[in-house]
């Protein structure tokens, strides 16, 4: 046998072509696979650093994140929306209310705020969380004022940002919110809003707010078919104390004043300063004009009192006060405010330190004039009697002087009082004068008519003194006088004695 044959050796060729063949084709695939391997490799490596890159940058954001929750002047904090309990509050909190993260984390709705601010807060998530529910879904986010208790028992105002947050479900889950402490912004507010609407020397509304206050109440008494009053008040002879004594005293009087002003009001009306040493007083309820006389006249004695001690001085001013009454003397604020001025005005001509009730001038003489006339001396009214009729005469004069006080005023005043006594004085004088002559004539009566006299005398003094209570309008004591002292007796009582007078004439 041939081992070296040519059929043999071919096969050998084929099969060793064959082999290389396979060989080549599988390291190509290792080739291949390696490259494969590789490019894999290389991607999940930069996948991991990127990952890496990632997980470093999201651990950084945290950081920050919690350096800014944990070191904000803000409260920042979440809600879990189903329990309504806090699942973070930053540590701010125990700056803002003087609790710490865990006593805020387990207090009620009413430990964390106002009953008023609660029901804001709920109205406001209430409606946000029924948009969501209704899919809008696009803007959760609202700001609302809430007042929370501190610690330490006063109300800290804070400004509460919330929204809202929703799971891969899309169901809500939380609440994030950021509380801030607006205690200064609210100050800064409120400052603004009296340096628009209040006097910053006396604190008094100024003349915007007093202006808005009587149109308001001007509607309000035209609706109900109420009366409101204004009183101008404006000091007598201030200039000469800012002279006197410089600007800063002056300043103090002034504040002095208000407060007193005050004093004699109810907190429904209001005392505003509208000028220099001007105030207007606006009394939006009044029942009637004798109370308003009566209210002018407390605050004009309150402001003539001494002032012991405005920088180490002691001062005296007095004011006029003019009045204007709604609906009397003006439907308008116009109205109102022209005829109010002008009845200071005439306070002013007639000699300062009184109260002036508008009245237009005709007005003015007719009452005059009515009053008057009422007590004009008729030959009719003669007794029989020269003295008797004399102080008659004289009476009416002093009671006519003691109308047209009270009609030029229109108020109690020292003149009035004068009047007043120099009637009073008057009339003691003449019963004892009438007392005796009716003795002379032995007038059976005369027991009866000297109780009379005492009566009248006792009840025209308990008038007065009850009008200087301000329990009784001037208007009320002067109807005496006229009606009861005057009328009532003169012409009526002394009129029995009348004809022993006559009879001792015709015996003669
Ligand atoms: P009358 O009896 O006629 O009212 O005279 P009066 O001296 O009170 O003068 P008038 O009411 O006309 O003027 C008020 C004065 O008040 C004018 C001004 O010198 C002074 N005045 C105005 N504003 C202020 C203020 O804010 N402080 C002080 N201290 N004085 C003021
Ligand atoms: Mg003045």
């Amino acid at each position: 046998m041939n081992l070296f044959s040519t059929e043999s050796k071919s096969e050998e060729i084929v099969h060793l072509y064959i082999v290389i063949a396979i060989v080549t084709v599988i390291s190509f695939l290792c080739v291949g696979l390696a490259a494969i391997f590789i490019r894999l490799n290389r991607q999940l490596n930069t996948e991991i650093k990127a990952r890496q890159a990632t997980l470093a940058e999201l651990r950084e954001n945290e950081r920050n994140l919690r350096f800014i929750t944990e070191n904000s002047a803000d409260v920042i904090w979440t809600m879990d929306i189903e329990s309504g309990k806090f699942t973070y509050v930053s540590p701010s909190v125990y700056n803002l209310r003087g609790y710490t993260v865990e006593e805020v984390m387990a207090q009620s709705v009413e430990e964390l705020m106002t009953p008023d601010s609660a029901e804001r807060a709920f109205n406001s998530l209430a409606e946000s969380i029924t948009r969501w529910n209704s899919g809008d879904h696009s803007d959760t986010r609202r700001v609302t004022e809430i007042d929370q208790p501190h610690k330490d028992g006063h109300l800290v105002s804070t400004e509460v940002v919330t929204t809202l947050h929703a799971n891969s479900q899309g169901q809500l889950t939380s609440i994030i919110g950021i509380s801030r402490d607006i205690t200064e912004r609210k100050k800064s507010e409120e400052a603004i809003r009296n340096l628009a609407f209040y006097d910053p020397l006396t604190t008094l509304p100024n003349r915007r707010l007093l202006f808005d206050r009587l149109e308001q109440a001007i509607s309000h008494a035209r609706r109900n078919e109420g009366r409101l009053a204004l009183m101008f008040i404006d000091l007598d002879k201030f200039k000469p104390i800012n002279d006197q004594y410089g600007h800063a005293t002056g300043d103090k009087l002034l504040q002095t004043v208000a407060r007193r002003m005050q004093r004699c009001l109810r907190e429904t009306d209001t005392a505003a300063r509208i000028g220099g040493d001007e105030f207007i007083v606006l009394l939006p309820e009044i029942s009637n004009r004798d109370d308003v006389l009566m209210i002018a006249e407390k605050i004009r004695e309150a402001l003539n009192k001494p002032y012991p001690n405005i920088n180490s001085n002691e001062l005296h001013i007095s004011a006029c006060i003019g009045i204007a009454l709604y609906p009397e003397h003006g439907h308008t604020e116009k109205q109102l405010l022209k005829n109010g001025d002008s009845a200071m005005y005439q306070a002013k001509e007639s000699g300062r330190n009184c109260v002036w009730i508008y009245q237009p001038e005709a007005d003015v003489i007719a009452e005059q004039e009515t009053q008057l006339l009422r007590l004009n001396w008729k030959k009719a009214y003669e007794s029989g009697n020269d003295q008797i009729d004399h102080e008659h005469k004289e009476l009416f004069q002093l009671a006519a002087i003691l109308i047209n006080n009270a009609m030029e005023k229109d108020r109690y005043h020292e003149a009035f009082d004068h009047a007043f006594q120099a009637l009073h004085d008057h009339v003691v004088q003449h019963f004892a004068e009438e007392e005796k002559i009716l003795a002379a004539y032995d007038y059976s009566d005369l027991a009866e008519h000297t109780k009379l006299h005492r009566e009248l005398i006792d009840q025209v003094e308990h008038l007065y003194q009850s009008m200087r209570a301000e329990q009784l309008s001037m208007g009320s004591l002067i109807d005496f006088i006229i009606d009861d002292l005057v009328k009532g007796h003169l012409l009526k009582k002394d009129r029995k004695f009348y004809p022993l007078f006559r009879q001792a004439h015709k015996q003669h």
